[in-house]
């Protein structure tokens, strides 16, 4: 199935605003094996609407369309596919009653503005808003689904998950699971799942790269959902079997979570050493509710001042092997370690370039030591890209080391 994705509004067109929601509704449609085949964006504009609307029905099978369903002049979405179908709108009772008692509520009229907002194209289902008062438009029409969203991603992104995706997997069972690795590069991983014995007709078995991390993902069909779901199984044994240093979880957790989740199932506390990550690392984990209770501090030591009052690194360790080393790695953590209560800690230190490098030292090498109250490693990487990637994968294969270390 393909799937035409349509943004409408002006503030996009002129990029007051960076269009999120064909970003959110590729990857879902995605998951959901459908497969987004264009974007679209459209001012709003009865005309030019409509002919984005013709082009779409040419060469889709799923049309979603975001924006323009308020009850302002502009919003003009299903007023105008309505036409551009030859579809009539009727009153939707119901809602016209709900929108009636809502500004009775408030004690305000209702004006023939909001009365709009009751009004869909014949034959249509209304989606219910939960974050707001524009419902979504679900339309069959020659075999196609078009679907009307509201603009606003606080409304779009609840309304799609709960109301949109059971709509779009009625006709066939769907089991999209997700396997995540830390450390093998996609292209790696994607010739030696080639070999693997998992592919066969109605399984898509598909690699995505994203910010240091690579997802596997499984997307199968049948009628039989036990037997499906028992072969999705089988193929992540297999996958289990063959890339278990690399796998740090399914469904597409983030690391940050699984980390905090197993300091908390160990009753554990975490403080961490940052030197060429700046703090990315203590942030991803304080971005997951809860980490107050398994996350004691981060110290950013930068230079290696910072390095040597804050942690007590040697000034020979310094001089004789450098801020970048596996023997300034450890003392940072031992120090630490040393300094406060925490069951582990982790150190980094690396070179994020692009100055800085050399023949021995290259842009890219960082070393990373994690260490508890008996125990220690130490590991070094080379990571390549640019500043920002070498960051966020040295920070992403941190909390790796930190699980696995756990
Ligand atoms: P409203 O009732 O607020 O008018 P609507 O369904 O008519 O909702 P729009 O008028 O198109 O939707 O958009 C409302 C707001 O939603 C925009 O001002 C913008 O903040 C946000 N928005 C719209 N489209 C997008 C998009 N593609 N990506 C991100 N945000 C968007
Ligand atoms: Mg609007």
């Amino acid at each position: 199935m393909k799937a035409e994705i349509i943004t409408t509004g002006t503030e996009i067109m002129i990029g007051s605003i960076l269009n999120t929601n064909s970003k959110f509704l590729s990857s879902k449609l995605s998951d959901l094996g459908i497969e987004p085949c264009y974007h679209t964006s459209v001012e709003d504009s009865v005309e030019k609407l409509s002919s984005v609307i013709r082009i779409a029905l040419d060469r889709a099978d799923v049309i979603i369309t975001t924006g323009g369903l308020g009850p302002t002049e502009d919003d003009l979405t299903k007023e105008t596919i309505a036409k551009v179908l030859g579809l009539e709108l009727e009153k939707d009772i119901d809602l016209e009653h709900e929108i009636y008692k809502r500004f009775k509520r408030m004690n305000v009229t209702m004006s023939n503005n909001n009365r709009k907002q009751a009004l869909k194209p014949k034959g249509s289902i209304l989606i219910k808003n939960d974050n707001g008062t524009a419902p979504g438009i679900f339309l069959e029409y020659n075999n196609k689904k078009l679907i009307m969203l509201p603009g606003p991603p606080n409304e779009m992104i609840p309304m799609f998950n709960d109301y949109v995706t059971p709509m779009l997997i009625t006709d066939s069972n769907i089991i999209i699971r997700s396997i995540n690795t830390i450390g093998i590069g996609e292209s790696n991983l994607e010739e030696k799942l080639k070999n693997l014995d998992i592919y066969e007709d109605n399984f898509n078995i598909s690699t995505y790269a994203k910010s240091g991390t690579v997802e596997i993902k499984i997307i199968g069909k049948s009628d039989n959902k036990e037997a499906l779901n028992h072969k999705i199984n089988e193929k992540i044994k297999v996958i289990k079997d063959n890339f278990n240093d690399y796998i740090y979880g399914f469904d597409n957790k983030s690391i940050a979570e699984i980390v905090v989740d197993l300091l908390r199932e160990k009753n554990m506390q975490l403080s961490l050493c940052e030197s060429c990550t700046g703090g990315l690392i203590s942030s991803k984990i304080t971005s997951v509710p809860g980490a107050s209770r398994v996350f004691d501090r981060a110290i950013v030591t930068y230079s290696n001042n910072a390095k040597i009052h804050e942690l007590n690194v040697s000034v020979d360790t310094l001089e004789r092997y450098g801020a970048v080393s596996e023997e300034t790695a450890f003392e940072m953590a031992k120090g630490l370690l040393n300094k406060t209560d925490s069951d582990i800690v982790l150190s980094v230190t690396g070179i994020a370039g692009p100055d800085g490098g050399s023949k021995e030292k290259p842009v890219g090498l960082v070393y990373f030591c994690v260490m508890n109250r008996k125990e220690y490693k130490v590991i070094k990487n080379i990571f390549s890209g640019n500043r920002a990637t070498i960051q966020e994968r040295a920070a992403i294969k941190s909390l790796f080391e930190i699980q696995k270390f756990i």
